[in-house]
């Protein structure tokens, strides 16, 4: 009786440590069932449904090395025929990996008994993350590089079926202001796929460096790459005098896109214009109003010097430039900034006042003529880029003046640009500063903290942005998304960059991803402390413990 008895308590105590495991699962999947019973994970047999295209079934094989890795016990990935049947006969045994074509994109269902797991997607993306949600059911050491055989492995029986709410969900790294090794860009966007992420805005030029090798334009790395010195901590006036570089070669790039893309990422690369070109300037002067001399920036914040958009020679630089980055970017996308463009020097510059009255602007009661300027050099490029097959994003300056049909707004200062983009019939990705700048420091108490931009933003900040504020509810289809934007002016090593990302990128990964009912900041921060802290640590990133 008494034996009965701890049995059946030991049983129900399972139980309930498995129902917190699958609580627990960061991003928060839609519908989650817990079933008695567990799968016991001793080497099993993997297989794959061969109506699955080569990128989800090594989607597959990545996660079988890894398990084989991790539990000591190995597991080898199969593709019979048949295995349909298999499963609809109630005798399947092992993973099971399904095509069901009536799944929608980046949707999964997951059905797990004590014989076998059923994993159905639709889609590469689909299947990424029925394996992220399988991995985080199993012990964190999953996550690990080393063999863990004293752990239990097993996997809670269970149905989950699962579906993101954005079809845009972001993260951005600024490259320029200091530059990430090849390495460092790869761990950082394994990060964003544990937690569903699908798109990587790489920020690769500014007034403080360029980043991308251009072959019709060699001088802007060998010589826009490098800054004399930087800015010391906060200090505008100082400069440690260590001459600073770096650039990705167009070989690296096409590394990072291939790799982004098993992981089901689309890098969306950024060419900052027309101002934050310091750096092009430098290398090539010709393309200013002044024609210099030009010196890439050593300090932070907004340039005077930007391009003459009065000169052709600019629109062929440009043309070419944005012609070499869409044939090394496959996505849709092309980022052209548009922020922070001073028109001081334009209003000066005969060529850009000589162009405002070619193309007979003028001010009015809303926008300067200059500010007109600057619309007509982003419809120029979102017509060029069109020919390329892609469309333009462009933070929300670029609704100042006039703005192209089909062009994007990344919303940054506020919600506003968002709201006013929806309003017109435009698409927009909300990346309000006050909740998605992730340079901002991570407590009230900032000299406690690393140095970094002098303002704060918290993780439950992240959590609580409502995307579809002030945005009617027949405008939302407008919205596509949420990313979170990492500048790093203030950040120059690896260590710190990880600690800024994390664990903000968590709670931005449920802001993105759960439905607005999902969404529960107690839930979360349970989860990240019983879960989430353990999947970083196993996964060796530097992060801030926050609760
Ligand atoms: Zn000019």
């Amino acid at each position: 009786m008494r034996r009965i008895l701890l049995s059946t308590c030991l049983l129900s105590l399972s139980f309930i440590a498995l129902a917190g495991t699958i609580d627990q699962i960061i991003p928060k999947p839609q519908s989650a069932t817990i079933l008695k019973g567990e799968m016991r994970i001793k080497g099993p047999a993997i297989k794959c449904d061969p109506a699955m295209d080569q990128m989800s079934i090594e989607v597959v094989k990545k996660f079988a090395g890894k398990l084989s890795l991790v539990s000591g016990y190995t597991s080898s990935v199969s593709t019979p025929v048949g295995l349909h049947s298999v499963v609809d006969g109630g005798s399947a045994k092992g993973i099971i990996f399904l095509k069901d074509n009536s799944l929608q994109k980046e949707a999964y269902r997951i059905s797990i008994g004590e014989k076998a797991a059923i994993i159905r997607a639709n889609d590469q993306n689909g299947f990424l993350y029925a394996v992220q949600t399988i991995m985080q059911l199993l012990p964190e050491s999953i996550y690990g590089k080393k063999p863990s055989t004293s752990e239990r492995w097993a996997l809670p029986c269970c149905e989950i079926s699962d579906s993101p709410r954005f079809a845009y969900r972001g993260m951005h790294l600024d490259s320029a202001r200091h530059f990430w090794s090849v390495e460092q860009v790869k761990k950082y966007l394994d990060v964003m796929a544990y937690f569903k992420l699908n798109r990587f805005h790489w920020h690769l030029s500014d007034d403080q460096g360029w980043r991308i090798e251009i072959k019709s334009y060699p001088d802007l790395t060998r010589i826009g790459s490098f800054r004399e010195g930087t800015m010391i901590g906060r200090s505008f006036s100082s400069n440690d005098n260590i001459r600073y570089g770096g650039h990705y070669t167009q070989e690296q790039i096409k590394d990072v896109v291939n790799y982004a893309a098993r992981l089901g990422i689309e890098v969306v690369p950024e060419i900052d214009l027309p101002g934050h070109m310091l750096a092009a300037l430098t290398a090539y002067p010709h393309l200013g109003c002044t024609g210099g001399p030009y010196a890439t920036w050593t300090k932070w914040g907004v340039s005077d010097q930007v391009l003459c958009v009065g000169k052709e020679s600019t629109f062929e630089f440009l043309e070419a430039v944005l012609g070499e980055v869409a044939e090394l970017f496959p996505g849709r996308y092309i980022h052209i900034g548009g922020d922070e463009c001073p028109k001081t020097e334009w209003e000066k510059c005969p060529d850009c006042q000589a162009k405002i009255a070619e193309l007979g602007l003028a001010d009015d009661e809303h926008y300067s003529a200059e500010q007109y300027l600057q619309s007509y050099v982003t419809r120029r490029m979102q017509d060029y880029l069109a020919t390329k097959g892609k469309k333009i994003i462009g933070w929300d300056e670029i609704l100042e003046g006039s703005i192209g049909e089909g062009a994007t707004v990344m919303s940054w200062r506020g919600a506003v640009g968002a709201q006013k983009a929806a309003s017109i019939g435009l698409d927009a990705i909300l990346t309000p500063g006050s909740n998605c700048y992730f340079d901002y420091c991570q407590s009230e108490d900032t000299e406690s903290e690393p140095v970094s931009f002098p303002a704060t933003l918290l993780i439950e900040k992240v959590y609580a942005l409502d995307p579809f504020e002030g945005i009617d509810e027949d405008k939302r289809h407008h919205i596509l998304g949420v990313q979170g934007n990492l500048w790093t002016e203030y950040i120059k090593t690896p260590e710190h960059l990880e600690y800024m990302l994390l664990p903000r990128l968590l709670a931005l990964s449920e802001v993105q991803w759960c439905t607005a009912e999902n969404r529960d900041y107690g839930r979360f921060t349970e989860s990240l402390e019983n879960h989430g802290y353990k999947i970083l640590e196993k996964a060796g990133y530097n992060y801030r413990k926050n609760l």
